[in-house]
């Protein structure tokens, strides 16, 4: 069974709120499109890897894109299967190109077609995350878990090259379509060994009641100023962003258009961008427009948390 859901990362919706409202004077809107472009190439290849993962859902508990803490660290995985054995960790990578796996060194070569690029060993980062979900589940009494990671390469295009012990990777790195078989294999070793059996419904449970969205201040990686971020409703065919409130429409001048709920995505990108509560005085400005009535008609219907004592509105949790 999957309990926990893949949805479209927070991160995502912050660029794509974040491009619809930089100024287009701002130098480095290139990078920003860049990086957004990354995420989401990085999420595609996430769910090209779950096609093959929900395979095992029949007879597994499947949890995607988890965000624990323990002793004051988050750490992310991007797939776990609990199964009636073990649990298995999957690091999805989307590299395109060649990759070569160097275990003298314990790097990753990345050949593009025309440059190298060298990388932290996936393997490295797998033992770790794997390490610290042992002493995660451990400290919510699951001991002696039996975990093991696995690196699943999402494109079957990408060349897959070791320098070294190439049994070593083997056991490790794959193409996404031969993770179900791996587990498989797995399980049957298992099986002939007579372990006590997981209540793996019961650790997946847990692990989702725990795990938290993972969340990024993309400003500040960009170093964007809030003040920049400019306001206003936008028209969806021509990205105006200074729509006019005419008698409960949106009025776009230079294209003649009405909209009714142009607002709903305005109000979504200030929770985005700016800070996770408005005041009716904020929505106002941001809107651009001056009645108070309006605006509090306007937050009233999208389905907010009024809070009483600050007179905030909120995202309901
Ligand atoms: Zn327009």
């Amino acid at each position: 069974m999957i309990i926990r859901k893949r949805t479209y990362p927070i991160v995502l919706k912050k660029y794509e709120a974040l491009l619809r409202r930089l100024p287009p004077t701002f130098h480095q809107i290139s990078d920003v499109e860049a990086a957004f472009r990354k995420q989401l190439k990085g999420y595609h290849g996430e769910l090209l890897v779950d096609r093959q993962t929900d395979r095992l859902k029949d007879r597994s508990t499947i949890l995607y894109n988890v965000q624990l803490q323990f002793r004051g660290n988050s750490f992310q995985m991007d797939t776990i299967v609990i199964t009636t054995y073990a649990v298995y960790i999957i690091e999805i990578k989307n590299f395109d190109g060649i990759l070569t796996f160097d275990t003298f060194f314990d790097q990753l070569i990345r050949y593009n077609g025309s440059k190298e690029e060298g990388f932290r060993s996936p393997i490295t980062q797998a033992t770790t995350q794997a390490n610290l979900l042992k002493q995660w589940l451990h400290k919510h009494d699951y001991i002696d878990i039996p975990i093991y990671s696995f690196i699943a390469i999402s494109r079957p295009s990408t060349v897959i090259k070791v320098d070294g012990d190439k049994n070593k990777i083997r056991e490790t790195v794959m193409h996404a379509e031969f993770i179900p078989q791996k587990i498989s294999e797995y399980e049957r070793i298992f099986k002939n060994k007579d372990f006590t059996p997981l209540a793996h419904a019961q650790i997946g449970k847990i692990i989702a009641e725990k795990s938290m969205t993972f969340d990024k201040d993309i400003l500040a990686v960009h170093n964007i100023n809030k003040k920049w971020i400019l306001s206003g409703v936008q028209c969806s065919d021509c990205n105006n962003l200074k729509l006019q409130r005419v008698h409960g429409n949106w009025h776009c001048e230079p294209c003649r258009k009405k909209w009714r709920y142009a607002h709903r995505q305005a109000i979504k990108d200030y929770f985005l961008l700016i800070q996770p509560y408005i005041t009716n005085k904020t929505c106002r400005e941001f809107l651009h427009v001056s009645s108070r009535f309006t605006a509090n008609r306007i937050l009233q219907s999208m389905n907010l948390i009024f809070d009483e004592k600050d007179k905030l509105w909120k995202l309901p949790n």
